[in-house]
């Protein structure tokens, strides 16, 4: 058992783990002339030119809620998905997407943008994880946001050993999709997202104790190459 009444679509569970040996392969292309790549490689191995880390969909095992499953995080990010039920999470209205939002996972940029590794979330389970989510309970504030791209990933970065066998340098590191230095040499745990035009809102309350239940939907296949999302969500962007 959890212990948690939801568990957000996007949360990882034991069984999708997947281990599988990496290590370092010729590639003309990159400054050492060498990229991380699996021991048996697949094309959809590479996304923009960064290996990502393999993991199954099944939600087998046991639920680690500090986890996300890296394809469901992709998929919420370059789909507007909402990161608790799986639905789009766009506003009917304004078109434009919500944001429950805290330091840990989000790093302002300028005064109305900022990048961040959370997935978006939709209107109507704003409350639910404002009453279920113990990493909301400070310091969380909810935006709209008109307009996202794609900046980057975060990742763990390895370097060769003598050996010339991948060794972990650092973990959860911010590489943006122009630093070609660090790209060939970090294995994507999730996409990171730089939105714009923030507009923060008041944090509605959190939904009382008895939920009605969200079952989370279906996550689609992921598109190969995926959309740059220039995301104009906003029409009334000026
Ligand atoms: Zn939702």
């Amino acid at each position: 058992m959890s212990g948690y009444t939801i568990i957000p679509q996007v949360i990882a569970y034991s069984g999708e783990i997947v281990d599988d040996p990496i290590i370092y392969v010729p590639d003309d292309g990159t400054d050492r002339g060498e990229r991380l790549s699996y021991q048996d490689p697949k094309s959809s191995d590479y996304l923009n030119g960064v290996l990502r880390a393999r993991v199954k969909t099944n939600r087998a095992g046991v639920v680690r809620m500090r986890k996300l499953n890296t394809r469901r995080q992709w998929a919420c990010m370059d789909h507007g998905m909402c990161q608790v039920c799986g639905k789009f999470a766009r506003d009917p209205q304004t078109k434009r997407l919500w944001w429950l939002l805290v330091p840990p996972v989000f790093e302002q940029v300028d005064v109305d943008s900022g990048r961040t590794n959370a997935p978006p979330i939709c209107q109507t389970c704003i409350p639910f994880a404002l009453r279920d989510c113990p990493m909301l309970l400070r310091n969380v504030t909810l935006w709209s946001v008109g307009w996202t791209e794609s900046a980057g990933v975060l990742g763990d970065l390895y370097r060769p050993n003598v050996c010339g066998i991948p060794h972990l340098k650092l973990k959860n590191v911010f590489v943006p999709w122009d630093n070609f230095r660090r790209l060939p040499d970090t294995l994507a745990t999730s996409q990171v997202l730089l939105l714009k035009d923030m507009r923060q809102h008041d944090l509605p309350e959190p939904a009382p104790p008895d939920p009605e239940p969200i079952h989370p939907v279906g996550v689609p296949e992921l598109a190969w190459p995926p959309p740059r999302t220039q995301d104009r969500a906003s029409p009334h962007r000026s």
